[in-house]
């Protein structure tokens, strides 16, 4: 069985590289707000304007804006055989939202990725972005990329990833989603993951969390229809 998988964490808790590699394995869709909300900056939309003068403030867009995209996305059938949700939900209002599109389905898995805040101060100031597709450099190389792995395009820092903007979006962080965390810890399907730890041990970490947190599900699921 393809997880229904969200994926939360403090920003540069490597929750898009995580994404990415989780939804490859299984292959799933890994469906990231910010890379619908980048396409939609690029591509000069009404919606994207907004959005852009939004961001670079280091706030978030709208509840109901976010909701709108991720429904129609997870309607769409790639994503009807399990997703790897990234950047969404970030706030209860937005989960308590998830919970209704994605009702008659199997259960949501949460995936928390925990990191110390000085070590995300750390990552967040060295942040790289590509200029022309968004893809994250990914930290913890020993020479510093000087190209997009994905595409070639060239690093910049990102516009939101200046000292005071970092600490901003940590602020946010902390006041709308460590709620979210509490909204969804008692779930059987909760699990908490060591993010400070290699990348590759993260992954690991979460591949075997994913597979109990699917057979306690499956168990939590078959309770109640009993
Ligand atoms: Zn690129």
């Amino acid at each position: 069985m393809a997880p229904n998988l969200i994926m939360l964490g403090p920003p540069g808790a490597g929750k898009g590289t995580q994404a990415e590699r989780f939804a490859r394995a299984r292959g799933i869709p890994r469906v990231s707000t910010g890379d619908i909300l980048r396409e939609a900056l690029h591509a000069g939309t009404d919606t994207g304007l907004r959005v852009k003068a939004v961001m670079e403030r280091g706030e978030l867009v709208g509840d109901e804006v976010m909701i709108g995209i991720v429904r129609e996305r997870l309607d769409q059938p790639d994503a009807r055989k399990g997703f790897v949700l990234e950047g969404f939900p970030r706030t209860v209002a937005q989960a308590t939202a998830l919970d209704v599109i994605v009702a008659g389905r199997p259960p949501l898995i949460i995936v928390d990725i925990v990191v110390p805040e000085s070590e995300l101060v750390r990552r967040l100031s060295h942040r790289l972005i590509c200029a022309d597709c968004g893809t994250t450099a990914t930290p913890g190389t020993d020479a510093a990329p000087v190209s997009c792995t994905r595409c070639g395009g060239r690093l910049v820092q990102r516009a939101d990833d200046t000292d005071a903007v970092v600490l901003e979006r940590l602020g946010v962080y902390r006041r709308d989603t460590k709620p979210l965390v509490e909204y969804y810890r008692p779930r059987p399907t909760f699990c908490s993951i060591d993010g400070a730890q290699a990348p590759d041990r993260v992954t690991a970490d979460i591949a075997s969390a994913v597979e109990g947190a699917i057979r306690r599900g499956f168990r939590a699921t078959e309770g109640q229809t009993r």
